[in-house]
């Protein structure tokens, strides 16, 4: 797209040391040789070719400054999670990755700052073997948006419609540290200087879990990734499933440091806290075994934390079979935080 501010594109007579322009930037940190896909960066599109019998998957997430992230992330964790989080989509409906663009806005030309941001990013890309294959590059406030594609063997997509009641409802890894680490950020709780580091690690450089998602092709009968919390992610589920769900409170996994703080400030963060990245997903009762040996396959735990029920609502219980109010434990809206 040209800009309509387009004097960004013109080359003065006696030109001064010039910083980088878009075709500099896009050259030098976000062009790379093809590999898979049959055309990459530097044409008007990329071309890519998914396996005879696959379905295209295809998901796009957008993070913004002040919204998405802190202006405190270092650029290099900026780069992986923008694409983290653009993959657990992926994991979330059980797909391959193959390659994903990158529409990037950005206050200057800061090339070390671009270049910090690429390599988080492409560590993250050569981990999945998956390539950077078109974008669009643009000055405006930070702002990165990202789409990934990948491939599913047509029919055995993970959706969030295939919940049954009976069936038993798992989550993977641990819940809670991303938003742990922001009310610290917030100043609303202190943590020793190791629990800090940990908890924002957990909320900069989540792990999409791609290999789960794969794993569980053919065994989940639903899958959602955590992204705005339990309460509202389970939600969907329920409501594109028509079932209802029971969570036990207590089996929900969580980290030590986590596990150290108030009973309310942990129900928050993990039924509430968003930013997990993790899977949540429903498997016929019964089929714990092959569940346990795909989330080994996958080198993630993976816990058994309620059920899915034939009548609507979720109730989450607490140690003592109580009713947890969930009034107080709102899921993440961009419109009304
Ligand atoms: P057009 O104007 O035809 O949309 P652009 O000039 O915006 O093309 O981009 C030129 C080429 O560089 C295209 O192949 C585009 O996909 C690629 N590109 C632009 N920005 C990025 C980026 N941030 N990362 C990867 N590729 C990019
Ligand atoms: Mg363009």
């Amino acid at each position: 797209m040209s800009d309509l501010t387009a004097a960004h594109h013109a080359h003065p007579m006696t030109a001064p040391p010039q910083p980088a322009g878009e075709f500099d930037l896009i050259a030098r940190h976000f062009t790379r040789p093809a590999r898979r896909a049959v055309l990459g960066v530097g044409d008007d599109c990329a071309l890519l070719a998914p396996r005879p019998g696959h379905h295209l998957a295809v998901s796009t997430d957008m993070l913004v400054e002040g919204r998405h992230f802190l202006s405190t992330v270092p650029p290099r964790h900026l780069g992986h999670k923008a694409l983290a989080v653009n993959l657990s989509d992926l994991a979330a409906c059980g797909a391959q990755p193959l390659a994903f663009t990158l529409a990037l806005a950005l206050p200057r030309a800061d090339e070390a700052f671009v270049a910090e941001l690429a390599a988080g990013m492409f560590a993250l890309a050569d981990a999945h073997g998956i390539e950077l294959v078109g974008g669009d590059t643009t000055a405006g406030p930070l702002n990165l948006c990202l789409t990934v594609f990948g491939e599913v063997p047509a029919g055995q997509a993970l959706l969030r419609s295939g919940a049954k009641a009976g069936d038993a409802l798992w989550v993977s890894g641990t819940l809670g540290d991303a938003r742990l680490a922001l009310e610290a950020f917030r100043g609303t709780v202190t943590l020793e200087a190791a629990d800090f580091a940990a908890a924002r690690r957990s909320m900069e450089l989540p792990e999409p879990r791609v290999a789960l998602g794969m794993a569980l092709r053919g065994l989940a009968t639903s899958a959602i990734d955590l992204s705005d919390g339990l309460v509202g992610d389970l939600g969907h589920v329920l409501a594109r499933s028509g079932v209802g769900a029971e969570v036990d409170l207590e089996r929900l996994p969580r980290s030590a440091t986590l596990s150290s703080q108030n009973a309310f400030l942990q129900s928050e963060c993990l039924l509430a806290g968003g930013d997990d990245y993790e899977l949540l997903f429903t498997a016929p009762d019964g089929a714990d075994a092959a569940v346990q040996a795909a989330g080994r396959t996958a080198g993630v735990a993976v816990h058994r934390i309620g059920r899915i029920v034939a009548g609507p609502g979720l109730r989450v219980l607490d140690g003592q079979g109580r009713e947890v109010d969930l009034s107080a434990h709102r899921a993440f809206d961009h419109f009304r935080s």
